[in-house]
């Protein structure tokens, strides 16, 4: 048997997350780069109200139960909110080629067939790109080093869906993170 490693579960908003993410501490294993994802199932259709406590604890069951994994991805991204799912100080499994150096986050929805760019997929993708923002900050990672699941050349398909476009992600990363510290750097007075 495996040992898993255990789930967080706890659910935030986007500006929650970014103060939860910055109170960690990183005695141990230490991300490179962060890979994203899409759930392809279960669509944004499946869950009409984004992930409940029961669905995150479900997928505990079956990476744990069924897979027999001893982790999963680190966060489960919907339209409303950022689960944390397995700690983000510990190496997680979503990617073969990346488990033990990246960080993996998984976006509710299929987007080879969900829309991305506006309606329910948009708020997925704010909150995604928040949460990637926050990451990039707490760790001090450049966006421009964060991957899509397909470039792994170990896996089996094309996550996630052909509608999110790694650059210009990158780019809303990159306009959050100065919009977020953009006042720092405006008021070279200020200490
Ligand atoms: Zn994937």
């Amino acid at each position: 048997m495996v040992e898993w490693k255990g789930i967080v579960g706890t659910a935030y908003t986007a500006d929650e997350f970014d103060s939860y993410a910055h109170a960690l501490r990183w005695s141990g294993w230490r991300p490179a780069f962060i890979v994203v994802h899409n759930t392809a199932v279960p669509t944004l259709a499946q869950r009409p109200n984004g992930f409940t406590k029961q669905h995150i604890l479900n997928l505990e069951g079956f990476y744990r139960d069924q897979q027999h994994w001893k982790a999963g991805p680190h966060l489960f991204i919907d339209d409303r909110q950022i689960w944390v799912f397995t700690p983000l100080t510990m190496s997680g499994v979503h990617s073969p080629s990346y488990n033990k150096t990246a960080l993996g986050f998984e976006m509710l929805g299929d987007y080879d067939r969900d829309e991305f760019n506006s309606g329910r997929g948009l708020r997925v993708q704010r909150n995604a790109v928040a949460a990637v923002a926050t990451m990039s900050a707490v760790l001090g990672l450049d966006p421009d080093t964060m991957k899509v699941h397909k470039e792994d050349p170990l896996t089996t398909h094309a996550c996630p869906g052909r509608t999110v476009v790694k650059n210009k992600f990158i780019e809303k990363v990159k306009e959050l993170l100065a919009e977020r510290h953009g006042g720092e750097h405006l008021d070279p007075v200020s200490s």
